[in-house]
């Protein structure tokens, strides 16, 4: 399995870790057993120290921060183990609580700091999808744990205050820890060994607040605290650990909204009536009040994720159609919005009574201008041909006035189209004339440029502008050429090409 792949040092701690743990667990509580499990936990403590000065990771004040959000937690525990074997008390409050307590608030500001690191541009989906986790969460630790921490009666304010605090500091970890997995950003094996050790530690923590309210086994966690422990030392002793925080090694950005994020959406939500179903069904007190909050938020929560999708939605949805009206190269229309456009001009010139012109400009020569400076200098004239027929466009105002309008589209290859809308045959002829004058590189192009006799089919009108270009190029290119009048019914005149070069 990969999570085991790493150098020498590496699966050295592993093996020594995991054997030991199983081991102190495996003895009989003592003495001796709570002092290995000690000596465990500073092991990997100093483990920690070791990887994060081997490596020197990017953000490594977040490594540090951990580092010492476990060294207190390793402080808390031999703290206990000496109440327990050396003073033979059992105090609550101690110091080892203030110690738990600082240790969660380190733990929660090393993970805050990697995912400042890893998080991708606006992740506001990373961050609702957190919280309805974390609601979800804090819903359950309400009931199973805070509530009934508060509530217990033999003991003093502080301590009932405590009793709900560590619960509480459990939810900041799950928060940062859900934060963490919605961040962009490579999934190493440090990564994934530090998201375990969170998750252990927060299972280790649940069940020990749990079995001992509930007076059960308190050894049931013992395992699993070793684990975290072994997991923290193995995620910064790993050499992938220096990549965790790389903003750039962040190849799988993973804010989509994959299935498995919906399932595990989905559960979080229904965690909330599920509470007031489970404590209807089994008879016991209520969590009205708590169930009802956390359900608004909830709600909240999933429409808010809802807008974002929606707004996402449209936006891809936007951005498809501008990619399906213009072309990529040059941003100008393309073939399908021109037609478009023209039938529109159509319209609007039968309305008003205006003329409606069409022109085809193709570029001359445009193959051998390929041959000679390559593809790419062929594409870049193409640009550089569209811009500066455009601003010449804009700078003769083709298109303001009453019942104007003008159009450049590129009709495909070294094509393009011009419709001019209240500009008569005379006036569009001079218009593209001085297009032409004004095409880069000292390269030119022929054009046809036909009126709308009002009565013909686009087809029949771009057929009398392409037979006009063709006149164009026939007549030596680099010129401007009026195509004949539209053939009226019953007439059968023919086209008769008017050279302007
Ligand atoms: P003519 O004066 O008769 O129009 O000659 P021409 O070489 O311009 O005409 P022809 O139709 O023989 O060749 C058109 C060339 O336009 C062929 C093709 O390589 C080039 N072309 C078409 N689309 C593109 C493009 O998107 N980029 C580039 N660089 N060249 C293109
Ligand atoms: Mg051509
Ligand atoms: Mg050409």
């Amino acid at each position: 399995m990969g999570i085991f792949r790493g150098d020498t040092l590496f699966r050295l701690h592993l093996v020594v870790g995991g054997v030991l743990s199983v081991a102190c667990v495996a003895l009989p509580e003592s003495a001796w057993s709570d002092a290995l499990y000690s000596a465990i936990a500073f092991g990997c403590v100093a483990t920690m120290v070791v990887g994060v000065r081997r490596h020197r990771p990017l953000a490594a004040s977040g490594w540090w921060l951990t580092t010492a959000g476990v060294g207190l937690w390793a402080l808390a525990d031999l703290l206990w183990v000496v109440y327990t074997w050396v003073l033979d008390t059992d105090p609550f409050p101690s110091p080892a609580d203030a110690l738990y307590l600082a240790s969660y608030v380190l733990l929660a500001a090393g993970f805050a700091r990697f995912v400042h690191a890893r998080r991708g541009e606006g992740d506001r989906e990373g961050v609702i999808d957190s919280l309805i986790f974390t609601v979800g969460f804090l819903l359950m630790s309400w009931v199973l744990l805070m509530r009934p921490g508060l509530e217990s009666a033999d003991s003093s304010t502080l301590a009932r205050a405590l009793a709900a605090a560590y619960p509480l500091g459990d939810v900041l970890l799950l928060a940062l820890l859900v934060r963490l997995l919605t961040t962009a950003g490579a999934r190493a094996v440090a990564f994934r060994w530090l998201v375990a050790a969170n998750a252990l530690l927060l299972a280790a923590d649940c069940t020990y607040q749990y079995t001992t309210m509930h007076s059960l086994d308190d050894r049931l966690s013992d395992l699993p605290f070793l684990l975290a422990y072994v997991s923290f030392a193995a995620a910064a002793v790993h050499p992938s650990m220096r990549r965790l925080t790389d903003a750039d090694a962040a190849p799988e950005a993973d804010t989509r909204f994959t299935r498995g994020r919906l399932a595990a959406l989905t559960l979080a939500s229904l965690l909330s009536p599920c509470t007031l179903l489970v404590q209807l069904a089994l008879g016991v007190r209520l969590e009205a009040w708590a169930v009802a909050l956390t359900s608004v938020v909830l709600f909240l929560l999933v429409v808010a994720r809802m807008s974002g999708l929606l707004r996402h939605l449209e936006q891809q949805a936007s951005r498809l159609a501008d990619m399906a009206r213009t072309d990529a190269l040059t941003g100008l229309p393309n073939r399908r919005t021109s037609d478009a456009e023209l039938e529109r001009m159509q319209t609007r010139a039968r309305g008003e009574g205006s003329p409606l012109c069409v022109a085809v400009l193709d570029l001359d020569r445009f193959k051998a201008f390929n041959d000679t400076f390559g593809h790419q200098a062929g594409d870049s004239l193409l640009v550089a041909a569209a811009g500066a027929w455009r601003g010449r466009l804009d700078a003769a105002h083709a298109g303001v006035g009453p019942g104007r309008g003008a159009m450049l589209g590129r009709w495909g290859g070294e094509e393009f189209v011009l419709l001019l809308l209240g500009h008569d045959l005379q006036e569009a002829v001079d218009l593209v004339d001085a297009l032409r004058t004004s095409t880069p590189a000292g390269q030119t192009f022929s054009a046809g440029v036909a009126q709308w006799s009002g009565l013909e089919s686009p087809v029949e009108l771009f057929g009398r502008a392409d037979a006009a270009l063709y006149a164009a190029k026939e007549g030596g290119r680099d010129r401007v050429v009026p195509a004949a009048t539209a053939p009226v019914a019953g007439d059968d005149a023919t086209s008769t090409s008017v050279s302007r070069a």
